[in-house]
């Protein structure tokens, strides 16, 4: 069986210019992803490999992400250097199936909040306080292995309200130290593809090194994954009226000529 093609894609900027994140992420957040995803994967089923945002085309190639299946994107303060032209590239991709999970600061990312169509905004707090994961949804797939929650000291806050699109399905929400509480893990559908919002992953601290973290973002891959392929979905075709899968005849006038192509 082919392997699930996964890239880990990271706009690895903090890790260059801040001390604290260089020591935590030496190798960067897209390579401690992409470990996490290879440590899990026991069984096989992953071709895992990064990309980053210095790379030509931010490392997303129309040829690479044509054999994509799941990509995973963490951006933070370089969102607007992302290339409207890769962001069009990857949410066709989305759209004819390709999985994405973005993470964390990601709910501000280009592609995020394209194929949200909301604000996507929220409210944080970053005081290193408590986190506790709860599972809403025993029974998913991206929750495999879990407990009721799971507990990470040290977290960056999310608060509510989050100015998301209703989730297709809720996997986690989180409760802080400080009392807030957040859809950490939001389920949509958009076009043939799936998309997994997961919010831990604040580069100041240690959360990408988390097994429990690394656990449910392998079930994520698992999950995106395309269930098919739908390679005309930026498509609208005239259907000449000779080509009807029933005999039919005009029987109105029309705007366009006979086979002409619609405006886009
Ligand atoms: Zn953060």
């Amino acid at each position: 069986m082919k392997k699930l093609s996964v890239i880990a894609w990271n706009e690895n900027v903090h890790e260059q210019v801040n001390k604290v994140v260089k020591e935590i992420y030496p190798g960067g957040i897209h390579n401690a992803i992409a470990e996490g995803l290879r440590n899990q994967d026991g069984d096989g089923l992953l071709e895992v490999s990064t990309a980053t945002l210095q790379e030509p085309e931010h490392g997303l190639t129309a040829e690479r992400l044509e054999d994509t299946d799941v990509l995973f994107w963490w951006g933070h303060r370089a969102h607007n250097e992302v290339v409207d032209a890769i962001v069009d590239r990857v949410q066709e991709r989305v759209l004819q199936g390709m999985g994405l999970v973005v993470l964390h600061s990601g709910h501000f990312s280009k592609i995020f909040k394209r194929l949200m169509g909301t604000s996507c905004g929220l409210k944080w707090r970053e005081a290193g306080e408590r986190e506790r994961l709860w599972v809403t949804n025993p029974g998913h797939p991206i929750v495999r292995g879990l407990g009721d929650c799971i507990e990470l000291e040290h977290t960056e806050m999310y608060g509510e309200p989050f100015g998301i699109p209703v989730p297709d399905e809720q996997v986690f929400i989180s409760w802080f130290e400080g009392g807030e509480v957040f859809r950490s893990g939001c389920c949509w559908h958009r076009g043939n593809g799936k998309i997994f919002y997961f919010r831990p992953g604040h580069e100041t601290y240690p959360i990408y090194h988390n097994g429990q973290i690394h656990q449910i973002l392998y079930n994520a891959a698992l999950w995106a994954a395309p269930q098919g392929a739908w390679s005309g979905v930026m498509n609208a075709p005239n259907v000449p009226v000779e080509h009807a899968r029933e005999k039919i005849r005009r029987k109105g006038e029309s705007l366009h000529a006979e086979g002409e192509e619609g405006f886009k």
